[in-house]
C-alpha cells in the first residue's frame, strides 16, 4: 500500500460492493498489495487484513457493509482478529460536501474498523500496476467522478467531479496489459461519452493495438453520444453490447430526475445507433417508483421498453438517498406498487414473458 500501514507479509482479503468501478479499484489494490509481497486469499477467515471496498449508491449496499463488519467483529471474539480497512464510496461520501454522515460518525458506528482511506490514499494515483499474469479481461477506468447530478444519485457527492485520465497514458497501459495476457478491456467511467479530450479518439487508438481482441465500455449515457462516437463504435473490436441507461420513459419523470433528454430523443438515438450498427444489443437501467410516478407515467416506460427491445435491464425500486435533491420529494409510491412495477419490467425484459 502507498501509506505504510501493512508490515511484513500479510494475507489479505478484499470484499467489493457496488459497481464495476469498484471492481476495477479492487483489482488495482490487489495488484499493488501483491506487488509488495502480500498474498491474496479468497477465504475471509484466513486473512490477516480485510479490505472492504464500499458502495453508497443504495441504502441496502451500505447496510451490507455494516452487516459484514459486525459479522467480522463476532468472528474476532473467537480469536480471529484481522485488521479491517474501509475504502470506497462510503469513505468518499463521509468526506464530501453534502455528506449524510461524517467520518467521525462512521468511525463511531464501526469501531472495529482500523483505517478509513480512499482508494487513492491506499494505492496512489494512476498508472495502474499491471498484475502478472494479467487476466484475459481487464477493467480500465478512464475517468473518475460525474458532473451530472441526477437527482436520485449520490455518485457526484461520493466520487467528485469528472476527471479524465490522459489518452496516451491509457493507450500505454492497455498495451502493457495486452503484453501481460489481456485480450479484452472494459473501459470504465460514470459517463464515458464525456471523456476528455475525446472518447471517439480513444476508441480509435485502442483499436490499433495488436492482439487486443475486444473493447467494451461502461457507462454511456444518452447525452453526448455523438455521431463521431457512434462511428468509432463500428470498429471491429468494439463490443456490440451497449449499456444505455434510460431510467424512465416519461418526460416529466426524466426532468424530475435531471436526465437531460426526452423519451422521443432516446428512441431517436437508439434508431440512429441501430442504423449504424444493426447487430447492436442494448441493455439499460430503469428506476421504478420515482417520487410522483403515476401509473400512466410508468406505462410510458413500459411502452418505451417494448419499442426498444432491450436484451437486459437493471431495474431498481426507487429508494430515497439522504443528501440527494430527490430526497426532498415525497417518496409516495408504495412499496407494493414499486414491487408490481418492478415485476412488470422484469417479466417484460429479463424474462421475455410479456
Ligand atoms: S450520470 Fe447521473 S446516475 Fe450516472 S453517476 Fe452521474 S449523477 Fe449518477
Amino acid at each position: 500500500m502507498r501509506y505504510n500501514t501493512l508490515v511484513k507479509s500479510q494475507i489479505y482479503f478484499i470484499k467489493t460492493f457496488g459497481c464495476q468501478m469498484n471492481e476495477a479499484d479492487s483489482q488495482r489494490l490487489a495488484a499493488a498489495l501483491t506487488g509488495q509481497g502480500h498474498r491474496l486469499t479468497s477465504q475471509i477467515d484466513q486473512a490477516t487484513v480485510v479490505v472492504i471496498n464500499t458502495c453508497s449508491v443504495r441504502e441496502a449496499a451500505e447496510n451490507r457493509v455494516f452487516g459484514l463488519v459486525e459479522k467480522l467483529a463476532k468472528l474476532s471474539a473467537k480469536s480471529y482478529q484481522p485488521k479491517v480497512i474501509l475504502t470506497g464510496c462510503m469513505v468518499g461520501s463521509a468526506r464530501g460536501k453534502r455528506r449524510r454522515y461524517t467520518l467521525t460518525q462512521l468511525k463511531n458506528r464501526l469501531p472495529q474498523v482500523k483505517e478509513f482511506k480512499t482508494i487513492s490514499e491506499l494505492v496512489g494515483d494512476y498508472p495502474l500496476p499491471v498484475t502478472r499474469p494479467c487476466p484475459a479481461e481487464v477493467l480500465v477506468p478512464i475517468m473518475e467522478g460525474c458532473n451530472h447530478f441526477c437527482t436520485y444519485c449520490v455518485v457526484p457527492y461520493a466520487r467528485g467531479a469528472e476527471v479524465s485520465r490522459p489518452l496516451d497514458a491509457l493507450v500505454t497501459e492497455v498495451e502493457a496489459l495486452v503484453k501481460q495476457g489481456a485480450k479484452a478491456v472494459t473501459l470504465l467511467g460514470q459517463n464515458v461519452n464525456s471523456y476528455q479530450p475525446d472518447f471517439a479518439a480513444l476508441l480509435r487508438r485502442l483499436q490499433t493495438i495488436n492482439r487486443l481482441q475486444k473493447i467494451a465500455f461502461l457507462t454511456s449515457n444518452p447525452w453526448d453520444l455523438t455521431d463521431e462516437i457512434i462511428a468509432a463504435m463500428r470498429g471491429p473490436k468494439v463490443d456490440r453490447q451497449l449499456h444505455l441507461p434510460v431510467q424512465s420513459g416519461d418526460d416529466v419523470i426524466l426532468k424530475k430526475m435531471n436526465r437531460p433528454y426526452t423519451a422521443a430523443a432516446y428512441r431517436q438515438l437508439v434508431a440512429k445507433i441501430r442504423r449504424a450498427i444493426p447487430e447492436i444489443r442494448l441493455s439499460t437501467d430503469i428506476i421504478v417508483g420515482f417520487p410522483g410516478e403515476t401509473r400512466a407515467q410508468f406505462a410510458r416506460t413500459v411502452a418505451l421498453c417494448r419499442q426498444v427491445g432491450f436484451n437486459q435491464a437493471y431495474i431498481a425500486r426507487y429508494s430515497p438517498r439522504p443528501g440527494t435533491a430527490a430526497f426532498r420529494l415525497a417518496d409516495d409510491v408504495t412499496p407494493a406498487e414499486k414491487k408490481r412495477r418492478w415485476q412488470v419490467l422484469e417479466a417484460l425484459i429479463n424474462r421475455g414473458k410479456i
